[in-house]
């Protein structure tokens, strides 16, 4: 058992990890008041294939990377281990066994928790922990907040909706830029750009 009363959960595909990633997950670490962000890098994502998909492997390296300087960010292999096709109900509940005392919150992508009823088990892992959906600038916020209350009043359960983004920077524009020959500079971790160009990954 780990002693960590909020416990925010970042999941995401990271695919490269960015400083978007990195500002957001403080940002939100210190609005909900959470002791640490644990960063859960996709195994096999359910739902899509994705164009120049680096390897769990590399994905989670890169994500090890760029969050060690903080020592309120860890890095879970969960997904990474798990055969198969990953769901987030399984991590939440593996992670529940860890973490037995903390008060879980899954942080994700607005358009991706605007899906949730299409993941496994939508209701139970509704229940087991707290949601924040977070949003880029260029999203229409009203449109947002009026499918995330429909989804909390079917389900009963509170979506937070963290509208306030430090960064626009995507992991489809970076990979853009690298196959461009485009600068990433200031927009991925120094140790993450090394890595990238060492591993000759999205090129
Ligand atoms: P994704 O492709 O990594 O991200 C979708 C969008 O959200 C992208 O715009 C992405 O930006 C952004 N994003 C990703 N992670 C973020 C984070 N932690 N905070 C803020 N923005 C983030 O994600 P996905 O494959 O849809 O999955 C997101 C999470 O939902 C994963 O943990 C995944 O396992 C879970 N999920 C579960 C199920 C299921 O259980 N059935 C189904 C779908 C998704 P960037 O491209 O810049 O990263």
């Amino acid at each position: 058992m780990k002693e960590i009363k909020k416990l925010g959960i970042m999941g995401g595909t990271f695919n490269p990890i960015h400083i978007g990633h990195l500002a957001m997950a403080e940002e939100i670490r210190k609005r909900f008041n959470l002791n640490k962000v644990l960063f859960v890098p996709t195994g096999n994502p359910p739902h899509k294939k994705i164009d120049s998909l680096a390897s769990t492997e590399d994905r989670y390296m890169m994500t090890i990377l760029a969050t060690i300087s903080n020592k309120d960010f860890l890095v879970s292999d969960i997904e990474i281990k798990r055969k198969g096709t990953s769901y987030t109900i399984d991590t939440i509940k593996q992670l529940r066994e860890e973490y037995t005392e903390s008060e879980i919150y899954f942080i994700t992508g607005a358009d991706a928790i605007l899906e949730i009823e299409t993941w496994k088990n939508t209701q139970e892992l509704l229940n087991i922990c707290n949601f924040i959906a977070t949003t880029r600038p260029r999203y229409d916020v009203e449109e947002l907040l009026s499918r995330i209350k429909k989804l909390e009043e079917k389900y009963e359960r509170k979506i937070s909706l963290l509208s306030i983004v430090p960064l626009d920077i995507s992991s489809t524009d970076i990979r853009n830029r690298l196959k461009g020959g485009k600068t990433i500079k200031y927009m991925v971790p120094d140790s993450v750009i090394d890595y990238i160009n060492k591993r000759n990954i999205y090129k």
